[in-house]
């Protein structure tokens, strides 16, 4: 966003709006931790502003302020429709292709409202009147800090908004350990835990609240786990008859794909995971170094993400698309082995 985006944004800001917010579907930290942030802080300037997921997220994210608020799209359908028919204000947080909002595609398409983007995903759509993309980002919570900031509005970061934001920070950079951390990324988090967000308390909250289900299937999962040396790849798979075995619940598989890629020697590594009621096999890639599993995602499994980090799915079942995903390895031998 330039100067004058800036400018126009106040001017919009001034007078109360009608606003949505939007995180991409299923929400992880960033896309609850941007979207409540931004809540807060329109609401602190008078606007009447909402959060609409497009479906639910882990119980590991229950707990973050006005959490209890958020609408989410795939239960309450109708009332989410006249509030965005109604909008004079859309904010899209933390993805940057329609696509990515699930069933809310269409309605946020079909709306007039000016729409703005706040995105650190590569290749962003042109869907928004203001687009604030910047893929160096370590998150979108950390672009919700700037953004506030650029408008003049940081003394507005109150207790709430920075526990908001401090835990999308923490979420997206595996807490402060990837390399999209930077020292500005740091400086941000301290000026957050300044504000009141209290980074033990955070970390706990996220990572100490697991299920011994959780455990077990990670055990499970260890136990699938492959490696294929030649492509410097590990890869895990889960089938819906194993993440049954151990009570699935959204967000139990998070983190496990990090464990192939924690391999040494290993700069790629895959979780395919079964969905039966979806029909579909989602995937997760991640990557050290140079090898863009964004390009990866794009080019064979209808997904996108980060360099280091992307998702994407399969409509065949679990096994054909382990073999697709092992037949078109060799073709990235040199630049797997390249790094
Ligand atoms: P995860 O593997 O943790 O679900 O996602 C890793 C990154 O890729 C996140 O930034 C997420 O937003 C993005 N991502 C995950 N799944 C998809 C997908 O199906 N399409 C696109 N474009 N991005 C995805
Ligand atoms: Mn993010």
């Amino acid at each position: 966003m330039t100067q004058e985006d800036y400018s126009a944004v106040k001017d919009l800001l001034k007078s109360p709006k009608s606003i949505v917010i939007v995180p991409h579907k299923n929400p992880d930290g960033d896309a609850l931790g941007s979207t409540l942030a931004l809540q807060h802080y329109l609401n602190a300037l008078n606007h009447n502003a909402v959060v609409i997921a497009p479906n639910d997220y882990p119980d590991f994210l229950k707990w973050l302020p006005n959490e209890s608020e958020i609408l989410k799209y795939d239960s309450q359908e109708e009332a989410c429709n006249s509030l965005i028919q109604d909008a004079q204000l859309i904010f899209t947080l933390d993805f940057n292709a329609l696509n990515r909002a699930g069933d809310m595609e269409s309605v946020l398409a079909a709306s007039s409202a000016t729409k703005i983007m706040i995105d650190h995903h590569q290749q962003p759509d042109d869907y928004a009147l203001y687009t604030y993309s910047d893929v160096a980002m370590s998150s979108t919570c950390e672009m919700v800090y700037h953004f506030i900031n650029n408008l003049g509005d940081k003394s507005l970061i109150d207790k709430n908004i920075a526990t908001c934001l401090y835990t999308g920070i923490m979420t997206d950079t595996g807490s402060f350990r990837f390399p999209s951390t930077t020292s500005d990324t740091l400086r941000v988090a301290a000026f957050l835990m300044d504000c009141g967000a209290n980074h033990a308390e955070i970390h706990n909250q996220i990572f100490d609240t697991n299920s011994y289900d959780r455990m077990q299937l990670l055990g499970q999962a260890l136990s699938n786990l492959k490696v294929i040396s030649e492509s410097r790849t590990a890869y895990i798979s889960l089938s819906q008859e194993e993440l049954n075995t151990y009570n699935f619940k959204k967000g139990d598989t998070e983190g496990f794909v990090n464990y192939a890629l924690s391999l040494n020697d290993i700069v790629f590594a895959a979780i395919f995971i079964e969905d039966k009621q979806q029909d579909i096999i989602k995937i997760s890639l991640r990557s050290k170094g140079t090898f863009s599993v964004n390009e990866f995602a794009r080019a064979h499994f209808e997904g996108g993400g980060h360099t280091n980090a992307a998702g994407g799915k399969s409509e065949t079942d679990l096994k054909s698309t382990i073999d697709k995903f092992i037949s078109i390895l060799p073709s990235y031998n040199k630049a797997l082995n390249d790094d």
